[in-house]
Order: structure tokens, then sequence, then C-alpha cells
């Protein structure tokens, strides 16, 4: 696509009315992506992750300081982390151990061998620094099979061992989950809590369910947000709500360190919005990837805060 087509892409519909957008009003929450480098291969994945992907790396801890120095100027309240596996990131303890000295810290994880191992590490920055550092664990479904079947025999039962560890030494826990078409959920919640009540866990813990996002680079035939939309089915409140009014994500590509809009949209350059959190501030988000259809229609956000 040339520039100039590509303007108009990022602007409008196909319909050519004017895209549906988002100004940012603050950076509540700062995200890290710590390379899509995964010890798992899930065919499900949104970020396309497995053990040998390299489309976003992973950063080193003096490469992620200056974002979180820089957002602690701006008013953040909250790092969080995804991946890929961030236990598999190389520093991820020495920045988990910078960023919880100033402010609570949210880490996203599959639970299994690569938390395991860094859990005394993960011990000694609770003793030591004032803020805490939470975990959310993916586990896809309550019925182990469903989980396995997408990431791999005995996933389910680590994610366990993950979770009943991360629980018995005090730490907070969430779960992902994956959101059906059509679901009842509280039904499903109900099958979740039976599953706690067996491991020993609490039964009040937050579960966030996600629809299915597709792999990176997806394309997918959702309806296209206009102007009128954002306006007519969603209330200032509500638009003040979207991760990307609120937040920021910190990639790493080969060319260096990027400011992307959220954490849904790393496969599309459109959502690159600078090098500086400061002058990300000043973009205007536009809804074109299919990935926002999902924060329109479900309220779709990885954030828990
Ligand atoms: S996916 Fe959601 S949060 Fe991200 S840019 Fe689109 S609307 Fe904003």
């Amino acid at each position: 696509m040339n520039h100039s087509n590509r303007i108009h892409n990022w602007e409008f519909t196909p319909l050519g009315d004017p895209r549906g957008y988002i100004k940012p009003h603050s950076i509540k929450e700062l995200w890290f992506h710590t390379g899509t480098k995964c010890n798992l291969a899930c065919g499900f994945c949104l970020e396309g992750s497995s053990p040998s992907d390299k489309r976003l790396l992973t950063p080193k801890f003096e490469e992620v300081k200056p974002f979180i120095d820089e957002a602690l100027a701006l008013g953040v309240e909250q790092f969080s982390f995804t991946g890929g596996e961030p236990f598999l990131a190389k520093d991820i303890i020495k920045i988990l151990d910078y960023a919880s000295k100033f402010r609570p810290c949210l880490v996203l994880t599959n639970g299994t061998e690569p938390l395991i191992k860094r859990i005394d590490a993960l011990v000694q920055l609770q003793i030591k620094n004032q803020h805490p550092v939470s975990f959310r664990v993916s586990i896809d479904s309550p019925i182990e099979r469903e989980h396995d079947m997408g990431r791999g025999e005995g996933n389910f039962a680590k994610a366990f061992v993950g979770l009943r560890l991360l629980h018995n030494k005090g730490f907070n826990i969430s779960l992902a989950r994956h959101m059906a078409k059509g679901e009842d959920t509280s039904v499903v919640e109900r099958q979740y809590q039976a599953l706690f009540a067996l491991n020993g866990l609490p039964l009040s813990m937050h579960m966030v369910a996600f629809p299915d996002f597709l792999a990176p680079g997806a394309i997918s035939n959702v309806p296209h947000i206009t102007i009128s939309c954002m306006t007519k089915y969603q209330t200032q409140q509500q638009r003040e709500n979207y991760m990307c009014a609120n937040s920021k994500m910190i990639i790493k590509k080969t060319d260096g360190m990027q400011v992307y809009a959220c954490t849904l949209v790393d496969d599309d350059d459109d959502y690159f919005l600078a090098t500086t959190l400061a002058k990300s501030m000043t973009k205007t988000i536009n809804l074109k990837h299919h990935r926002c259809y999902s924060c329109f229609a479900l309220g779709a956000s990885c954030s828990e805060m």
C-alpha cells in the first residue's frame, strides 16, 4: 500500500467514513512486552509466540529503565508485563526489582517451569520492595483436556502448580481465560471456582476473559468503527476506559524500543506512536485494527485496574 493510501486507510473506513478514535488522557498503566519467545507454542496465541519466535525481541534492563523513569514522571500507577513468557527474559527479575520499588507490578504468565524456577527470587522481591508483584496465570478452560489441547499435554496441571505456589507464597493472583461465543458466563465461572476449591485457591480470584483475538497479522471481517459508532454507542466514561486512552505498551523490535498504543495491536505498524512516552501521548489512536472491535463490542481489556 502506498503512503497516501495507508494514511487514508488509517483515517477512513473502506466506505469513506471517518474512523472512530481515542485521544489518550493519561498513562495509568505502562505495559512492557518481554518478547515473543515462549516455552509453549499455542496455535491460538495472539502474539504468535513460541520457543523460536523473534517477531518481538526481549528487552534488557537498561532498555526498559528509561521508560519506567519517564512513566513515573508522567504519573503512572502500575507497571505490567506480558509476552511471550515473561519469565524467559534474562533480566526480568532485575526489571521487576526496579519497577516494584516505585509501583505495583503485574506479570502475565503461563504459570509453568519458567515461573516456577524463579519463585525464590520473586519471594525476595516481595520481602524487600515496597510494592507488590501480582500474577495473572492463563488457564484457558476449566476442562483440563481443552486447556492442554491448546497448550500441550501436562500444562494444565503445571499451571495449577504455579498458581498454588504463588498463592502459598502470599502473592496476589488472577486468571486469564478464553471466552467462548455464546457462553453462559456464570456457569463457566462456577466450573473454575470448583477447581479453585480443589486446589486451595481463593474462590474470589479475579478472572479476565478474552475472546479469540486471532494470530498476528490475521484479517478479520468485523464491522468498522466510525466516529458516529463511538459517540452513539459509547459514553465518555467508556471511551476514557479504553486501554489506548489510559495506557501504552513498550515493545522491542530490531530497530529498537518503541511505544505502541496498547497490548493488542503490536502486529500493525500504524499503532507505533513514538519512541518516548511523552510524544506518544500527543497521538490520536484510530480504531482500525480488527481487535479494536473487541474493545468496542465486548469491552475487552488486558487491564485489571
Ligand atoms: S485494540 Fe482496543 S485498546 Fe487497542 S487500540 Fe484498539 S481500541 Fe484501543
